[in-house]
């Protein structure tokens, strides 16, 4: 069985790397010969949108699959009318517009921020008056790690933000002054069985993912985001690793995003958790049994952000895991991470502080 991976990177490398074991092949379709997927299958040189390069990867494999969250809609329904694709199509048309998002987590009972469409400063304007200050403008397409996005904190911030932003279609959502970040990630397989793992605490800077912890044990929270994460994959009939990102305020999820893919927030299961999250993605497109989610101790996963950090002081810490993706160096670009599994949450707490010292800034 041969799987073709549309996007190379980080996340490809991780599905494949855990696809040997249950003797799978794969290709990957990505624009970078150099991309960290090159170093573990052969890849089809070739731009997301193009024609001609999907189908010479379609061609070649069994079933398709996506890392990549900007491929073209277009560009996947032809991939899906000639070999199976998942996750489905349209679980990645609506995670590509922040409105349609927050319209699909309104109609499924997922508490949002407030949000209103923007097009036009004139829109901006109502939209601020209607959802108060301080608020958050963003491009509803193509935004990720923080990028497109202005904080609107006093009214005189209005026309500079439209001077940022504006020009493609906007989305303003309410500033949600949170307590902290979590996410969900699950899996749903076609023949509908899913798992959920343990949330987890996430902390950003300058809006990429920078510290995963998990587990939290809170089982309130872990049964509201179950029952979010369980609309969501039955909404769009899903196969695949699905994952929610949420604020919690004042004891409440609030949701943020969705990704339909394997996330940063779940790189953590592949050494602290039964089943890592690569794992369950390819059982649940597979249609296989899918894998035990339980954590397997207290872990914490550290992202080298823009430079990496010495190899041997690391790994000289006892339960710490170390992954290169094999990029080369660039300011905000996510190079590698870190994992530490500990048996307790003291002692994971203790190892994560050493391997921050160790990380850097
Ligand atoms: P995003 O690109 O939507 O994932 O946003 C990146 C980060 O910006 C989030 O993880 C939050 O830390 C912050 N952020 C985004 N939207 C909001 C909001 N409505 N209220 C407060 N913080 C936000």
């Amino acid at each position: 069985m041969r799987i073709g991976i549309i996007g190379a990177g980080q996340l490809g490398r991780m599905l494949a790397l855990a696809g040997y074991p249950l003797a799978l092949q794969f290709r990957f379709l990505d624009s970078t010969a150099d991309s960290p997927g090159a170093q573990v299958a052969p890849i089809v040189l070739g731009p997301f949108d193009d024609a001609a390069s999907l189908r010479k990867l379609a061609g070649d494999v069994d079933l398709v699959t996506y890392e990549f969250e900007n491929v073209p809609v277009a560009a996947l329904h032809e991939v899906a009318a000639t070999r199976p694709c998942f996750p489905p199509v349209d679980a990645l048309r609506v995670s590509q517009d922040r409105l349609l998002e927050k319209e699909l987590f309104g109609r499924l009972g997922i508490p949002t921020p407030p949000f209103r469409a923007v097009d036009s400063l004139a829109d901006l304007r109502a939209a601020v008056a209607a959802i108060g200050l301080p608020c958050v403008l963003k491009t509803r397409r193509l935004g990720y790690d923080g990028r497109g996005q202005r904080y609107l904190r006093r009214h005189a911030d209005v026309a500079a933000a439209w001077d940022a932003l504006g020009g493609v279609p906007l989305i303003l959502e309410g500033f949600v002054s949170f307590d902290r970040e979590v996410s969900i990630v699950g899996a749903r397989s076609t023949r509908g069985e899913t798992r959920a793992y343990p949330i987890v605490a996430n902390t950003h800077r300058e809006g990429i993912l920078r510290v995963t912890v998990a587990p939290v044990r809170d089982a309130r929270l872990q049964r509201a985001a179950e029952g979010h994460l369980q609309r969501l994959l039955d909404h769009f009939d899903y196969a695949g690793v699905l994952t929610i990102e949420f604020f919690v305020a004042g004891g409440r999820l609030v949701a943020n995003e969705m990704a339909p893919r394997v996330h940063n927030s779940g790189h953590w299961t592949i050494e602290g958790a039964a089943t890592s999250q690569f794992e369950n993605h390819l059982r649940a497109i597979l249609g296989l049994p899918l894998g035990d989610t339980r954590p397997v101790g207290h872990a914490a996963m550290v992202n080298f952000i823009g430079t990496m950090p010495d190899r041997s002081q690391l790994l000289a810490l006892p339960g710490v895991h170390y992954h290169d993706y094999g990029k080369s160096p660039r300011p905000g670009r996510k190079l590698g991470h870190c994992t530490v599994v500990a048996a307790t949450a003291a002692a994971r707490d203790a190892a994560l502080r050493k391997v921050l010292r160790r990380v850097g800034p």
